[in-house]
């Protein structure tokens, strides 16, 4: 199958967040597997990939009409394994600082910008000539390309049997603009109801893409869900998303399983597996409690955080219980993000030295210790589209301590039985549910057996790209049949 990916980010060439990660991985298994051809389409921002790739120009430009103008799109291309990587080339767009904003806030043209990406990806395919089976397109930057080709393209014999699968990975950010921006982008006024593409008067890109793709996804079963039944969690998209529904899957990312793997790990202090981990667990967590400047004690329960400090997170909940149980238990945190947040975990570390600890910032290498140091890993968010951190401790068997929300849901599995389970989960994000686990952790931590057993089917869980990815080609293949007939 030819399958054409267009998103604005993914690493390694350019990432802000868990988009650039999935988009990235998913490009990469799609190919690997037999039969498949896969041409990855990016914006050509300034620092690619830090310089680390070198591009090769594809000859030629094209124009792309945009607000009644032409903008030339020229294209250049790196080999990335068996990804062909296509970077879409425009200076005014996209050879600026940053990928989406400045320090002040979202660039203004961001409509212009994605929207000249997204009709440059259909036309630069046709310039290469890279016919897809199937358009893979992530979040609002590119949801507006299942809409041209339902509109403008619509008589286009190039992609007259391509499907079109559309990827939801946070809901939260749509891509919202007047009705100028719609103008610009050159759809049609029939084009302009509810049913389509209009939004409140204006254009949201998301639903665009929700509307007009022919398979929807998100990533994971329970926020497929949370988005078309609770409206805190559609984001006044439920309507849309509900009416959708037959063609909404969920399906779960997956985590890089080389780069997070605990046998292998050269940041950690020593490397295990799951025959290994009482060894292998106790160095690591010496090693943290020393860097950390904590007591070095076995029997107290440490707990870590490594995350965006967003309220998001639940990490307010965090600094609401936990200093009730430093008696049995240390706290190790890593997060960049929200002032409030940021001098909550400030003045805890400072009233509890020798229990709590806090590093505030971005730390690659700081959070692998982290995973590998602690005994659980706390993340009650108050909705989670997927999570990956809770996939990554419990490959380093820190067992999770979750909200039952979104992927959190599908991932970790609690029942109150030890050996059923992989993890700690409570119902609603809220200080007492997260006080009375807590207790129960405390308690728990001292039978050893049961211990181990919840670490042993959390560390043997399956976290792998290749489960999601046979799951998206099902998807793909059965969205390109639908366009063959
Ligand atoms: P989200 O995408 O909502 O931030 P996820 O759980 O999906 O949350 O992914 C978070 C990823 O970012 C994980 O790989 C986690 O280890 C990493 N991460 C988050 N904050 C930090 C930090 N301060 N330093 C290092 N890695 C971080």
């Amino acid at each position: 199958m030819k399958i054409l990916v267009a998103a604005s980010e993914a690493f390694p060439f350019c990432k802000t967040g868990g988009l650039g990660d999935v988009a990235g991985a998913l490009a990469q298994v799609f190919a690997r597997a037999e039969g498949n051809e896969v041409a990855l389409f990016l914006p050509r921002y300034r620092n690619i990939g830090g310089g680390a790739f070198s591009f090769k120009a594809v000859g030629g430009s094209f124009l792309i009409p945009i607000g009644g103008r032409m903008e030339t799109a020229t294209l250049s291309h790196v080999q990335w394994g068996k990804v062909s990587v296509y970077f879409v080339e425009n200076q005014k767009y996209f050879d600026r600082p940053g990928i989406y904003r400045t320090a002040y806030g979202d660039f203004e043209d961001n409509d212009e910008r994605f929207t000249f990406f997204t009709r440059a990806v259909l036309e630069g395919a046709k310039f290469i000539g890279f016919k897809p089976d199937v358009i893979h397109c992530h979040d609002w930057q590119t949801a507006l390309l299942p809409a041209y080709l339902r509109t403008s393209y619509k008589i286009d014999s190039f992609y007259a049997k391509t499907a079109t699968v559309f990827t939801i990975h946070n809901i939260a950010y749509q891509g919202m603009f007047g009705r100028d921006t719609f103008l610009k982008a050159g759809f049609d006024w029939t084009d302009f109801t509810p049913e389509k593409l209009e939004f409140y008067g204006g254009i949201n890109f998301l639903k665009a893409g929700i509307t007009m793709a022919d398979t929807v996804t998100t990533v994971s079963p329970t926020y497929a869900a949370e988005i078309q039944h609770l409206p805190d969690f559609g984001k006044g998209l439920e309507g849309v998303l509900r009416h959708r529904s037959a063609d909404l899957f969920g399906i779960i990312n997956g985590i890089d399983e080389e780069i997070w793997d605990p046998a292998t790990d050269t940041f950690i202090e020593r490397g295990y597996d799951f025959k290994s981990y009482t060894r292998g667990k106790a160095a690591c967590k010496k090693a943290l409690q020393e860097e950390c400047g904590l007591e070095q004690d076995k029997n107290l329960v440490l707990a870590g955080v490594v995350s965006r400090l967003d309220s998001q997170k639940g990490l307010d909940l965090v600094l609401e219980t936990v200093p009730g149980f430093l008696e049995n238990m240390q706290l190790v945190v890593l997060g960049v993000g929200d002032p409030a947040l940021t001098e909550g975990f400030k003045r805890l570390a400072a009233a509890n030295p020798g229990r709590v600890y806090f590093k505030p910032g971005f730390d690659e290498g700081f959070a692998h210790k982290i995973y590998a140091g602690t005994d659980i890993f706390l993340m009650p968010s108050r909705f989670e589209p997927c999570g990956l951190s809770q996939m990554i401790s419990m490959r380093y068997g820190s067992l999770p301590v979750v909200t039952r929300t979104g992927g959190l849901k599908d991932t970790v599995n609690y029942n109150g039985e030890p050996k059923d389970s992989n993890g700690f989960a409570i119902d609603a994000p809220e200080a007492g549910q997260l006080r009375s686990i807590m207790g129960h952790i405390v308690s728990m931590f001292k039978w050893r057996d049961l211990w181990t057993s919840m670490v042993k089917n959390a560390m043997k869980g399956d976290y792998s790209w290749n489960r999601s990815a046979a799951d998206y080609l099902r998807l793909f293949s059965i969205a390109w049949q639908k366009k063959q007939l």
